[in-house]
């Protein structure tokens, strides 16, 4: 993306009624744009006011007289509330304009104590603000950007898109109450990621024993063989290899009648399996701590590994055994 572009909406956006200092006529973000009105006009078109009042609007709901429940809500350290807030946006509606891809992920606005209520209305957890945010959708973007003819392309689109959500970010902490403790701390990006220690493999080897009957066709991943290995070493029983792969990836099956159901906890993606080979990794949402934590779990795996000896005996223990075998070889025969 231009950055001077971007910045240029961003500045576009942050003065309500005001043009910008050093305006640009829009023709010359790039060769790519077709727009090249007079300033006047531009500015005093319906889009752009409709853009200014998004910005000079109060979109949030402050609800000072509610108290803040802090003790229950407020914790910002702890990783399973930080889930529920995540799949919020699963069952509510998420947020952005449909079927389009954002800069401003479920993860980004739950670290700062927001849960999501509806389609693009998102609620602090302790102080109850509720917060609105507002995407236009690409046609009617694209509609009221035509200048008698000419043509807005989807580039012109994505900036504003992103400049909004540069906006948000900021206000995502500023919206908070008054009083409201997520205006002070936010959920540490680590506390999301996974813990991979001694406890993880004993949680993963429960999780791999618990699922039967589960046969799907999932896509290779690098390194696969040390996820066997580990488990014949560790006397992990399992149906079948794509299970490993399944568990390892964080993903949960669940039958249902028109077909298999796999979800992730952490991001809060789900999907019906088909007869198709899954890619296990692609399904997860692009920021899902699963993307990064899996090759950490494999790397774990392995530095567990029993030693082999040159001679291709596992242990010292086993050689240590075989020499004083030999020994008694001679002294007996
Ligand atoms: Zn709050
Ligand atoms: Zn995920």
């Amino acid at each position: 993306m231009d950055t001077e572009k971007t910045q240029s909406i961003l500045q576009l956006l942050s003065t309500p009624g005001k043009p910008s200092p050093n305006p640009r006529p829009l023709s010359s973000f790039s060769h790519s744009h077709k727009i090249s009105k007079p300033k006047h006009k531009y500015q005093s078109h319906p889009t752009i006011s409709y853009f200014r009042s998004i910005s000079s609007r109060r979109v949030h709901t402050p609800e000072p007289e509610l108290p803040c429940e802090s003790p229950q809500t407020f914790q910002p350290y702890n990783r399973t509330q930080l889930l529920s807030r995540i799949q919020s946006f699963n069952s509510n509606g998420g947020i952005g304009p449909l079927g389009f891809k954002i800069p401003l992920t479920p993860l980004d606005i739950s670290r700062n104590g927001w849960s999501c209520i509806h389609r693009n209305q998102i609620r602090c957890v302790s102080c109850h603000t509720v917060f609105h945010l507002k995407f236009p959708d690409l046609e009617s973007f694209s509609k009221s950007m035509n200048f008698g003819g000419d043509e807005i392309d989807e580039e012109y689109y994505e900036a504003v898109i992103q400049g909004l959500c540069e906006k948000y970010k900021l206000e995502l902490i500023e919206s908070h109450g008054k009083n409201c403790p997520w205006r002070k701390i936010q959920t540490p990006k680590n506390c999301y990621d996974l813990n991979v220690d001694a406890k993880y493999l004993d949680n993963y080897k429960i999780q791999v024993r618990e699922i039967h009957d589960v046969n799907i066709k999932t896509k290779y991943i690098e390194d696969e063989d040390i996820l066997i290995k580990w488990c014949d070493e560790n006397d992990v029983k399992y149906d079948n290899i794509d299970i490993l792969k399944l568990v390892l990836l964080g993903w949960k099956p669940i039958q249902l009648p028109n077909g298999l159901l796999l979800s992730c906890g952490s991001c809060g993606r789900r999907f019906i399996t088909t007869d198709e080979e899954i890619d296990l990794i692609d399904q997860h949402n692009d920021w899902c701590c699963f993307n990064t934590s899996y090759p950490k779990v494999l790397e774990f795996m392995k530095s567990l590994f029993k030693k082999e000896t040159t001679d291709g005996y596992e242990s010292e223990d086993d050689i240590k055994t075989l020499q004083r075998l030999d020994k008694l070889r001679k002294i007996i025969f």
